[in-house]
């Protein structure tokens, strides 16, 4: 394609299909810059320039679920099981209020029982207690990351939050073609997984007040460019709120050895054209830059910022616990105590232009817009974009 064409392309704000597909199929460097460049400047305009922290607790390795491509589902045997304490949990979110991350994200393998819900519940009861202070009154934001759960439940943990202002959720689709879907899931048991009831529990989740994330694999050996582009319509069709995915890689605990996986420069580069494309039809929703993309380059999320990403989820569980949760091989920083990620990450962060929203829960703009009250004035901050855009952001 012509570059001054392309050029032109990338600035519009609403893509046909093919126009999507292109744009995610693109190679050339020159070619892929020009998207980079677009994205960048338009999350700079709709989002501003600061990146927010998740800091990641991964909390239990357990699940009940046996999902065929992640190294931690129930039938690998080879995994050495644990579940965080109670008072674990709380230490290392109250640390990374401490240290002004504006919120953290829990995330487990899948279970149902009784004695886990309440256990959530509690958690996050004194996770709210422990950290409400001058600088964050409402306490630190909190996103789960928990698996498919009835509405009630998702309610429940919404009420012991005490926080619905910094409340998330996110629970990824993996992809929206039914038979890939159907292929990495079917596991016959009670915990298969199904799409349907996927979006089913992002619709309950909606309902409860919890600001939907959601994502997908991207580069499942088998999928096309034109799923990946239903996928980008389908964040459209649940309305998300932020979204969460990463390339697609191979686990050694996983059954889909055979499978395969993509050669890995083509696999960073759809993955950087999937989060730039869907920055560029989605708008201001938030984009997390995963830890997967550092698998593939070691600068893999400063490269996720500069296609379109606005928030990076740090590892701050325990160094002990880091090992038993591999979803996927070679996961980096699993050897790095939590302070040599956080100060390591905030130069990656300042290296692409962005600052990091210290105490700021870094709610995404779409959220804001949807729960403004009619007559409500919001406090805006300038960012200047460039030389000829002034645009205002939120600042929160
Ligand atoms: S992807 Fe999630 S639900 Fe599926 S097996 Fe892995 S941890 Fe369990």
């Amino acid at each position: 394609m012509l570059k001054e064409k392309l050029k032109q392309l990338v600035t519009q704000k609403q893509f046909t299909d093919e126009e999507i597909v292109l744009l995610l199929g693109l190679t050339d460097p020159e070619d892929c810059r020009i998207l980079r460049d677009e994205a960048y400047a338009r999350t700079t305009e709709l989002m501003g320039d600061k990146v927010y922290y998740r800091g990641l607790i991964e909390f239990s390795n357990i699940c009940t679920a046996n999902c065929r491509y992640c190294g931690i589902r129930k039938a690998n045997h080879q995994v050495n099981r644990y579940l965080m304490t109670k008072e674990e949990i709380v230490e290392q979110a109250v640390w990374a209020a401490n240290q002004g991350y504006g919120s953290v994200c829990l995330q487990s393998g899948e279970r149902h029982d009784e004695k886990y819900i309440n256990f959530v519940c509690e958690v996050l009861e004194e996770i709210h207690q422990k950290t409400v202070s001058p600088i964050l009154p409402n306490g630190v934001g909190i996103t789960l990351s928990l698996g498919d759960h009835p509405k009630e439940v998702y309610e429940r943990w919404a009420q012991a939050s005490g926080n619905r202002e910094n409340l998330r959720y996110l629970a990824r689709f993996e992809t929206s073609n039914q038979k890939l879907f159907d292929y990495l899931h079917s596991t016959p048991g009670k915990n298969e997984k199904n799409l349907q009831h996927r979006f089913e529990c992002l619709k309950a989740l909606r309902e409860c007040g919890y600001q939907v994330g959601t994502g997908v694999m991207i580069g499942i050996p088998g999928q096309t460019l034109e799923d990946l582009c239903r996928d980008i319509r389908t964040f459209q069709k649940v309305d998300a709120d932020m979204i969460g995915m990463g390339p697609y890689l191979m686990s050694e605990g996983a059954e889909l050895g055979a499978l395969g996986q993509r050669n890995p420069k083509e696999l960073m580069q759809l993955s950087l054209n999937m989060i730039a494309v869907t920055r560029l039809v989605l708008g201001n929703v938030n984009i997390a830059a995963a830890t997967a993309l550092q698998v593939l380059e070691p600068e893999g999320r400063e490269m996720g910022i500069e296609y379109g990403c606005n928030i990076v989820m740090p590892n701050i569980s325990p160094l002990k616990y880091r090992a038993g949760y591999q979803l996927y091989d070679n996961k980096p920083c699993i050897e790095d105590e939590p302070t040599q990620c956080a100060s390591c990450l905030e130069r990656r962060i300042l290296s692409r232009g962005r600052k990091v929203g210290w105490n700021l829960s870094g709610s995404s703009r779409k959220w804001l817009q949807r729960n403004r009250k009619p007559d409500e004035k919001l406090p805006f901050v300038s960012v200047k974009s460039d030389e000829k855009r002034q645009i205002w952001i939120k600042a929160i």
